[in-house]
């Protein structure tokens, strides 16, 4: 909807700017007045809720609902499995006689009851999101406020007066009293070559090049071993059979993430940390321990990574260490230990690799050489050694890296000093609410690890703490005591 791109000025008394989930449960919480105009300004904000995961696909493209979720749907939101749940009949008819085939995976679940518990594609979750921003805008219209859709990239703004001006790539500037940036994570790591003849800088929007070397039996070597991989092992099943795919990764750690597999009854790790820790080494044996135990006892990855999500949730790590820079060391062997994903794809991945049908070459490439008919990458292991290996199609999927770049809006917003780069973490950091240093403008991203006084144990790539973290910014502030 760009109905604003012939005005030169628009005043509202409230602006969004992005299109994913974060930015819709800013719009839920929102707290606008009959009378008020609020904008959402996002590069694809008529499709509200979606953002860049859950992303409508290509009609007829075989690649079309073959991305996954990488947790069970009640993970992900109850809301959600139920939704799925109630639409079972029609979710089977859009998935059947896909290949990867889905629903074999999907139908011993449902046999037993639990149709909550699959991994539902991620084009499938965006149309239950979408969903709810629909319904988001019809109760903000019913207690008269406005709301409005612009598709457009906002580049940078200005605080002043007491009010927020937003710039954008229509032309069309914004001014309101209050903005919510809800822009999404960093850009991948671009890596030298991974735009060219044999690669992709990315799999998301680039897979009509990427099929047609998968379709001429190209080897495809995907760099990085996280959700995006296997989105990329995905996108080759469902081009080509089993015995043609020639897929690999090349990874640092060389390591598949474990798969989140649902039980039921659910069993939810039900952790209780000691709350006088004095070092990030103490807290974290508590938690090595704990997790052993849970193995021990039979716990699922799935009911570890819930039960401790939820624990940090309800209590914050400052609860438990109360040295800041202490606490800001946790989260990245959080982030390692509690590390999970699609059981669908991981299962597969670790069955191909086990027949010696694929690999994950453990290193880090760095340079890519496209020569007349494929590319050769440069891979560095972790001794330090450099190997050379020839291969079809390169995708980078490497994730963001050590130095993070952003959207144009946030990479003012870090030159401006409103919101910062947290020295140890390398996250994003904002105060209290996810108010900015200008506290009529808030900031939250998948990136963000530092809010006012709270470290985020556990890292916010994921939509239930999105939700969770949005809902919470909009809540009253606490009295001072
Ligand atoms: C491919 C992929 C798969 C994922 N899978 C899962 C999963 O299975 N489960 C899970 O819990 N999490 C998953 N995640 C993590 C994901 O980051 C969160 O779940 C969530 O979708 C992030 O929502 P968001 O609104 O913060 O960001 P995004 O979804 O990234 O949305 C931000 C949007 O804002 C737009 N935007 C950014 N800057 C501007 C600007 N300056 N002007 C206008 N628009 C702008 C972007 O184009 C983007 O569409 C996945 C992430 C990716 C990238």
């Amino acid at each position: 909807m760009n109905e604003l791109s012939s005005a030169k000025l628009c005043a509202a008394a409230h602006l969004i700017v992005g299109d994913g989930i974060t930015a819709l449960a800013f719009l839920e919480h929102c707290t606008a007045t009959a009378g008020d105009l609020v904008v959402v300004i996002g590069k694809q904000a008529s499709a509200l809720g979606r953002g860049v995961a859950y992303a409508t696909g290509t009609p007829g493209t075989p690649w079309r609902y073959a991305y996954l979720l990488n947790s069970p749907a009640y993970d992900i939101d109850p809301a959600f499995a139920d939704w799925l749940a109630d639409r079972w009949d029609a979710v089977r008819e859009t998935m059947a006689g896909r290949a990867p085939d889905w629903l074999a995976w999907a139908d011993p679940l449902v046999a037993a009851g639990d149709i909550q518990g699959v991994n539902a594609p991620r084009e499938i979750y965006g149309d239950f999101i979408e969903e709810q921003a629909k319904k988001a805008i019809a109760t903000l219209a019913a207690r008269g406020v406005e709301v409005r859709c612009v598709d457009a990239s906002a580049t940078a703004l200005d605080v002043e007066g007491g009010q927020v001006t937003v710039h954008t790539d229509i032309g069309t500037t914004f001014v309101a009293q209050s903005l919510d940036v809800a822009p999404g994570g960093p850009s991948t790591l671009r890596i030298d070559g991974d735009d060219g003849p044999f690669a992709a800088p990315t799999v998301f929007g680039q897979e009509e090049r990427i099929a047609e070397h998968i379709r001429a039996g190209a080897e495809i070597l995907c760099i990085g071993g996280n959700a995006a991989m296997l989105d990329v092992l995905r996108l080759c099943q469902s081009l080509v059979p089993e015995d043609a795919l020639k897929f690999l990764a090349c990874a640092p750690e060389g390591e598949l993430p474990e798969p989140l597999i649902p039980r039921l009854p659910r069993r939810p790790l039900q952790p209780n940390l000691s709350r006088d820790h004095t070092s990030a080494d103490s807290l974290l044996a508590e938690v090595e321990r704990t997790i052993a135990y849970a193995r021990d006892a039979g716990h699922e990855m799935s009911e570890i990574r819930a039960g401790f999500r939820a624990y940090f949730l309800v209590n914050p790590l400052a609860d438990h260490l109360t040295d800041k820079a202490e606490a800001l060391r946790v989260p990245a062997h959080l982030r390692l230990w509690l590390r999970g994903g699609t059981r669908d794809t991981i299962l597969e991945m670790r069955r191909l690799i086990a027949e010696n049908r694929t690999e994950i070459l453990p290193g880090i490439v760095t340079k890519i050489e496209h020569g007349p008919d494929g590319a050769v990458v440069r891979i560095r292991d972790t001794a330090g050694m450099e190997t050379t290996r020839k291969t079809g199609f390169v995708v980078n999927c490497a994730g963001a890296g050590a130095r993070s770049t952003y959207d144009p809006l946030t990479q003012d917003m870090l030159r401006q000093g409103l919101i910062e780069v947290c020295p140890i973490s390398r996250g994003l950091k904002v105060g209290a609410q996810c108010r900015t240093k200008a506290p009529m403008v808030r900031h939250l991203s998948p990136a963000t690890t530092v809010i006012g006084e709270d470290v985020t144990a556990m890292p916010l790539y994921d939509a239930h703490m999105l939700r969770t973290y949005a809902a919470r910014a909009s809540q009253a502030e606490p009295a001072p005591t």
